[in-house]
């Protein structure tokens, strides 16, 4: 582990792909993009970026890479899911009957910060982040109703979760990758360094 650089999978099928990569790099991390089961295998994490997630959720299926992602994170392999990514790891979304990974146990509001602003960037106390607030980059957001007991809120903003995280699993509701602060990068490698203490080869 130690000196082990560690490799961090962005989904790459759809949406904001390329910005995470950067990110990723920035912390000194190795960025696999994810399309297909064969790179799944080979990452130490992953994350499910922004998008569309009604169409991500069709991609991963499409992909083969649905019931891979559950099977992997439900062994314990942090997934980071931000904005649409935090939709994929909901048990269950407001107003639908389906959900697509069903993995945290958190009921979603999608596109819930209003039609008429439907971009905006705001300071959110992020809980475990020292410093300043993190900018949080809102675009069509969704937020976290309900959460589970095992649930941790680590964001909240206008009264609404923004942040939580259910052990290995981290979800937020604006885009970290779209600014170049790369703290919530750097904690969730840090989630992922955890993990790999106990488990990496
Ligand atoms: N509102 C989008 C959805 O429901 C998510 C938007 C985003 O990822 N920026 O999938």
């Amino acid at each position: 582990m130690i000196g082990m650089i560690l490799k961090i999978g962005i989904l790459d099928v759809q949406g904001a792909v390329s910005e995470h990569a950067k990110s990723i790099r920035n912390i000194g991390a190795q960025p696999v993009l994810v399309k297909h089961p064969e790179s799944l295998a080979e990452v130490h994490g992953l994350i499910l970026p922004g998008g569309e997630s009604t169409t991500l959720g069709t991609l991963i299926r499409k992909y083969g890479l649905h019931d891979p992602i559950r099977e992997r994170a439900r062994q314990g392999m942090p997934v980071f899911g931000t904005c649409a990514g935090l939709i994929l790891l909901a048990r269950k979304i407001e107003g639908q009957d389906d959900h697509h990974l069903d993995l945290m146990d958190i009921t979603v509001n999608r596109n819930s910060f209003g039609r008429q602003r439907d971009s905006f960037e705001a300071d959110i106390e992020f809980e475990g982040l020292s410093g300043a607030p993190f900018p949080g980059v809102f675009i069509r957001a969704p937020h976290i109703v309900t959460a589970g007991s095992d649930v941790k809120v680590l964001a909240i903003y206008r009264d609404r979760i923004v942040a939580a995280r259910q052990g290995n699993l981290l979800a937020a509701s604006f885009h970290p990758e779209l600014t170049s602060d790369l703290r919530l990068h750097e904690y969730f490698k840090a989630v992922i360094e955890r993990q790999c203490a106990a488990e990496c080869v």
